[in-house]
Formats: structure tokens, C-alpha cells, sequence
């Protein structure tokens, strides 16, 4: 699990990724120096795609699709000890990682030859390397903002500071500030105050009271006290400080609204003059936080959760400096600690890596400095990356698919059992109105004004953090940039936007096993079609639903298509609920519904187009080919087996417990046979029998 998907979530409150946002947290920041450099980067194989080697034949398919399919790859890959998690997915993504690092290491040497790009990234990735650098310092590179801290002297001053700690990403205090397109006029940019401010992933960690969940708590305490002192602080303080810090993120956590109800997009709206925002929370001096971000101007915006920011407010008046003070070091100490020298880099993995997903090693210092290069210069480092592996090809032969994928929906629309005529136009405008992008940017941004510095890892930070900052602010009042991208080329993902009604797919994931221009079509429709698939049916989940084709909040189903569609989701959310990530653990089928309908919709329309591309133009001419054989399987087959291969993965018992409070995805296992349940065109194509676990009596249809 990568923990950060929290964010990447406030930074797209409407948008839906395809898997969990790799280029995040944990995958970047669970290391230690020490053993990091040591390791010796080798290249990943490429991917297969359809591997057959994966397949476990002892299994019978109508009884545990997952498990036939990735039950020899689960068994021979399994977690390596630097990761939580391990399928297909992520050694895709650790072959993209390699590639980026290669190119990386290249211009983090010194010579004249290398462009402005080379030596900016270059450099960037150069300061990360140096953990020689990095444990000489200490705790140095952030005891400036420590000291602006602990100088603080009254409450009135808090506002400045917290709007200093997040205008440069040096942490993330209380909320979170920015920029949206507004849900109900879309070419509008607006800004937006999000709740926020808490550690641990998710509100319920300090809220239940199970033995796991105390036993998180408790191990967060000690790491609190751990940082604490090595920021210098004695004992005694250290152990005040935390339990003051618990207190306050626990007050936070219960004001903030769930990841479920969050999913409802009327409840993440609510436009509020700052006038009113002022009142809502007179504790908090707006007066100074909004000049000192950059946004002195701003008279309205989206306060996404007003009670949560009453609380804050509640939280501000009753608690004192000091243990203010102590929360805004946590937080500064803790958005650090992983560049910081090796004792706190080592606390740091301790805790979120090792104890709360289950990795036993940290990873390798290549592996993060290269994805924190990506994530923070990541369109100066794609425009290099994507000149070499991203075939020109590969743009114009997604485009026909996405084309098919397309057909294939509006067919699925027509043909739709529930939907009424009137609602079905509706459907079919908006899909009209899809836009796509594909590879990378035709406009890259402009990094040149970050100044980067060899020597000073948390200073590029800090620099890169400002310009993003700034960027996503400067958006307010000015047009939309529907050409703008939310994730870098080497990304593997793609998402779906409602306010932009645009699908997205970054040219790391157009490769295999997605993307493979040497297998047959069934291959291809099973993995990339899919994809493509599933981010259209994003448009028309419950949030996508909501939005029109031009990406405004505001009901297009008629009364009773609704109360229709609303039955057709419970049943998925019934479904999934009854699934199990970890013993115990059941899915939260409302949180997954939007990616569950996705994958179910994604599954049936990418059929039904391979269905039509074989009927139309398979290389023998014509239907022949809808039964022609490969590796002993027909292309209904071949079909199924590439699409559950995508998810053959392993993962640990705590991460997928993570995985459960904070993804709105379901794992690989029931990502696969959950969708497989509900398409009977599965069953027959394996020859199942109505009421085998694969094909149930009651299977589930939204799209
Ligand atoms: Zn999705």
C-alpha cells in the first residue's frame, strides 16, 4: 500500500485512478541510508505479457478464476523483502524506475555537455544520493523552520507559519490549500481549503479501539517520542509532546468526514464567501494566512468540510502554544525525516513502513531518490524518458482502441436492460463530450524558474514544493488548462477526471504486460482495453454519474433511472462487502463501489469490442478467428486470463489492512474474480455451470 494516495486524492478530488498512485509515500520515502547504498541497481526483465507460466492448471477456473490464472506467479514471486507488495503492477513499475534511474544517474554527473534539464534533475538527484551529506547534517537542513517554532509567542502568529510550512511541501499542518475546477461551472477555477492535518492514514486510526488499531496508536506514540528526541528534545518533553500531538490529531481525525461519504460530491461542496470562512473559525488569523500564501485576493472559495474546520478552530482555543508548537514540529519533522540523517530516516521507516505495512527491509536509496525526482520534476525528467521508450507508434495505435472501447459503450448503453430512452440520450452526450490524452503533454511545464543545488536536498524540495504550490494557486480565476497532466509520463496508472470528463493515460503503462504489440487482440483488450474501459466507465459510476458531459455537477437520470441505478450499485456494494482482503477484513464495498463498477463496466465493454474487432477484421478475414486457438486457448480465453494477470499479486497481511481503510480499490484477487462473477460471457467461455462459484445465480449489472 502507498500511503500517500491520501493526498493524491485532496490534489483530484474528482478524479479516479486506475490502481493506487504508485509515485507516493511509502514507495518513495521507506528507506535507510545505511543499507540503501550498498545496493546495486540491476535491470528488470522486461514484462511478459499472457504468461503462461503464471497460470496454476490444478485449479479449475469456474471455481477461483484468481487463483488459475496467478496462482504459479503468486507462488514464485514473492514479496521481495524491500516492498510490501509484489505483482505484476509493481515490477512494471520497477522496470519504468530503473529505466528514470539510469537516465538520472547519467546526469547527476557533472559535465558540461549535459542540458539545462540534465543538470536540473541531474543535480536534484545527485543531492538525494548524498547520504554522506545527509548524516553529517542531522537534523539541520530543517532547524531554521524548527526555530521559526519554537519562537513562536502567541497563538494570532500561527496562521503565518502554517502558510509558510505549506506554501514549500515542508509539511502539511492542518489543511490543505489550493486550487479546484468548481463542481457546478467547470471552466471556472476556484480555490479550496480541504481538511486534513492527520499522520496516520486514515481518521479511524484514532478513532477505533481494537487491539490492532491501539497497538498503531501506541507505536505511533513511540515514534513521536523517537523523533522528538532525536530533534533534540529529553525524554520527559519527548513524551509530552506526543501525547499533546495524539490529542490534537485525534480531536481532527473525529471532526473530519469518512473516505466514504467523501465519495459524494455534494459533500465535498460547499462555496462559502472567506468572510463566512472567518467566522466559521475566528481562531485561525485568516487575515494574514491568505496574503501570506499568494492569495490576499481571494473572496470566495470551496470549504470542503466546514465542520471540520469549526473543530479546528475548537482545537486552536483550546489548546495551548506549546502544544500547538509541538503538533507543527511533528508534522515538520515527520514531512522530512525520510531526507533527513539516517537515525531519523530509520524512525521513519520503522514505523510507517515496517510497522504499519509489514516491509522488512527499507528500499533502496536508488529506487526513492528516483521516484522523488519524478514526483517533484517529473515533466523535465519525462520529456527525456519518453523520447526513448515511448514508441511513436504507441500514441496512434491507442487511439483505434480507445476508438473501439468507445463504440463498444455507446453499444452497452442502447442495449442497457434499466436505463429509459430519455436518460440514455443523456449517457450518450456525455460520452460524446469524452476527451482522451495519451503518452504525455504536448506542453510541458516550465521548470526553469526552481533552483536546484546539488548539495541541498531539502532546499530543492523546498523550491520544488513552492513552485507547485504556486502553480496549483495561479490557477484561480484564469481558464482551465484542459492539457494539463495529474500524473508523469513513467507513471503505470491512468485516471479518469469528471470535472474535466477526461480520460488519462501516461505512456508508463502503455507497454506490457497492458500494452504489447506483438500478442493478438485478445491479449491487448483484455489488458489495456480494459484500462481504457475502466476509466470511461469512471464517467458513469456513482460520482461520475453525477457530473455531465461538460463536467458540472447536476442530475442527468431521470427520478427513476436513479432509484434504478442506486439498486444496480447496492448490489455491488453488497458483493464486494462480502469479500475479505486479510482475516477479518472485509471489504468496505460503498468506499470501492466507483472502481468496482469501473472494473465491471471495463471488463464487459472491452469484450464486447474484441468481440467486434474479431468479427470484423482478424488477420484470417472474418469470424473464423472468434475460435482460433493460441497456446491452447480460444480468444475469449486469452481475453479473460490477460485481464485477471494484470492483478497477480502478493501482498503483505498489513498492508492489506492499510489497503482496506484507505483504497477506494479492491485487491488484485477480487478485482479479478469479483468482475469475472458478474459477466456470464466469462463462464461460458470456460465452460462454467450457473451456480459455480465464478458463475453465481445472481451475478451483478451496472453497465
Ligand atoms: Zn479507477
Amino acid at each position: 500500500m502507498k500511503l500517500n494516495l491520501i493526498a493524491t486524492l485532496l490534489l483530484l478530488p474528482c478524479a479516479a485512478a486506475f490502481a493506487q498512485q504508485p509515485a507516493v509515500d511509502s514507495a518513495i520515502t521507506s528507506g535507510a541510508n545505511a543499507a540503501a547504498d550498498t545496493s546495486t541497481p540491476k535491470e528488470p526483465k522486461p514484462i511478459q505479457s499472457f504468461d503462461l507460466t503464471a497460470i496454476d492448471k490444478t485449479v479449475d477456473p469456474c471455481a477461483d478464476f484468481y487463483q488459475y490464472s496467478c496462482g504459479n506467479w503468486r507462488k514464485n514471486n514473492p514479496i521481495p523483502s524491500d516492498e510490501s507488495e509484489w505483482g505484476r503492477f509493481d515490477q512494471l513499475e520497477e522496470r519504468n524506475t530503473y529505466l528514470l534511474y539510469t537516465e538520472l544517474e547519467k546526469a547527476s554527473r557533472p559535465n558540461p555537455d549535459r542540458t539545462a534539464l540534465q543538470k536540473q534533475y541531474g543535480d536534484f538527484f545527485a543531492s538525494c544520493m548524498n547520504t554522506t551529506l545527509a548524516d553529517q547534517q542531522g537534523a539541520q537542513p530543517i532547524q531554521p523552520l524548527l526555530q521559526k517554532i519554537s519562537d513562536l509567542n502567541d497563538k494570532a502568529q500561527i496562521a503565518s507559519l502554517v502558510a509558510d510550512i505549506q506554501a514549500r511541501h515542508l509539511g502539511s499542518p492542518f489543511f490543505s490549500v489550493g486550487s479546484q475546477q468548481d463542481l457546478k461551472d467547470s471552466t471556472q477555477q476556484i480555490g479550496v481549503v480541504r481538511q486534513g492535518g492527520l499522520t496516520l492514514p486514515d481518521r479511524d486510526y484514532y478513532i477505533e479501539s481494537d487491539e490492532r488499531t491501539m497497538k498503531v496508536r501506541q507505536q505511533f506514540t513511540d515514534y513521536m517520542v523517537t523523533v522528538f528526541k532525536l530533534a533534540g528534545d529529553t525524554p520527559e518533553q519527548a513524551a509530552a509532546e506526543a501525547s499533546d500531538v495524539l490529542a490534537i490529531e485525534t480531536a481532527l481525525a473525529k471532526a473530519a468526514l469518512s473516505r466514504t461519504a467523501l465519495r459524494d460530491p455534494l459533500n465535498r461542496y460547499h462555496p462559502t464567501q472567506v468572510t463566512a470562512l472567518k467566522q466559521l473559525a475566528p481562531g485561525f488569523d485568516w487575515n494574514a494566512y491568505f496574503p501570506s500564501i499568494g492569495a490576499g485576493q481571494l473572496t470566495s472559495l470551496n470549504v470542503v468540510t466546514p465542520d471540520f474546520f469549526k473543530a479546528l478552530n475548537q482545537v486552536i482555543s483550546s489548546s495551548t502554544l506549546p502544544q500547538l508548537k509541538s503538533y507543527l514540529r511533528l508534522q515538520v519533522i515527520t514531512a522530512n525525516a525520510p531526507w533527513l540523517s539516517s537515525p531519523f530516516d530509520q524512525a521513519h521507516f520503522n514505523f510507517f513502513s515496517h510497522e504499519l505495512e509489514g516491509q522488512d527491509q527499507p528500499t533502496p536509496r536508488w529506487k526513492r531518490c528516483t521516484r522523488l525526482t519524478d514526483r517533484n520534476l517529473g515533466e523535465a525528467v519525462g520529456q527525456d524518458w519518453v523520447r526513448q521508450y515511448f514508441p511513436p507508434d504507441a500514441k496512434a495505435n491507442m487511439e483505434k482502441l480507445v476508438a473501439a472501447l468507445k463504440t463498444s459503450l455507446a453499444q452497452d448503453i442502447q442495449t442497457l436492460p434499466w436505463m429509459s430512452d430519455a436518460t440514455k440520450k443523456e449517457a450518450e452526450a456525455k460520452l460524446e463530450l469524452f476527451r482522451q490524452k495519451i503518452g504525455y503533454p504536448d506542453k510541458w511545464k516550465d521548470y526553469s524558474s526552481i533552483q536546484v543545488d546539488r548539495d541541498h536536498l531539502i532546499a530543492n524540495l523546498d523550491h520544488a514544493g513552492a513552485f507547485d504550490f504556486t502553480y496549483d494557486l495561479n490557477k484561480i480565476g484564469k481558464p482551465v488548462d484542459e492539457k494539463e497532466w495529474h500524473m508523469t509520463p513513467p507513471t503505470v496508472n491512468a485516471y479518469y477526471s469528471s470535472s474535466m470528463n477526461d480520460i488519462n493515460f501516461p505512456a508508463g503503462i502503455l507497454q506490457p504486460p497492458f500494452f504489447d504489440n506483438s500478442k493478438d487482440p485478445a491479449v491487448n483488450f483484455g489488458a489495456i482495453g480494459v484500462v481504457i474501459g475502466h476509466e470511461m466507465t469512471h464517467g458513469f459510476d456513482d460520482q461520475g454519474s453525477k457530473f455531465d458531459g461538460k463536467g458540472n455537477l447536476r442530475e442527468w437520470q431521470t427520478a427513476e433511472d436513479r432509484k434504478q441505478f442506486v439498486a444496480k450499485t447496492d448490489c455491488e456494494v453488497n458483493e464486494y462487502g462480502g469479500f475479505e482482503a486479510a482475516p477479518g477484513a472485509k471489504l468496505n464495498g460503498k468506499l470501492t463501489l466507483g472502481e468496482n463498477t469501473a472494473d465491471n463496466g471495463g471488463l464487459r465493454i472491452a469484450y464486447q469490442a474484441l468481440m467486434s474487432v474479431l468479427a470484423s477484421e482478424g488477420p484470417d478475414g472474418g469470424k473464423s478467428d472468434v475460435s482460433k486457438l493460441i497456446d491452447g486457448y480460444t480468444p475469449s480465453q486469452r481475453f479473460f486470463i490477460s485481464f485477471a494477470q494484470v492483478w497477480c499479486e502478493n501482498i503483505t497481511e498489513q498492508s492489506a489492512r492499510v489497503s482496506v481503510k484507505v483504497d477506494p480499490h479492491s485487491p488484485g484477487q477480487w478485482r479479478a474474480n469479483g468482475t469475472v462473477q458478474n459477466f456470464d460471457e466469462f463462464g461460458k467461455a470456460f465452460g462454467c455451470k450457473k451456480g459455480q462459484p465464478m458463475m453465481p445465480e445472481n451475478a451483478c449489472r451496472v453497465w
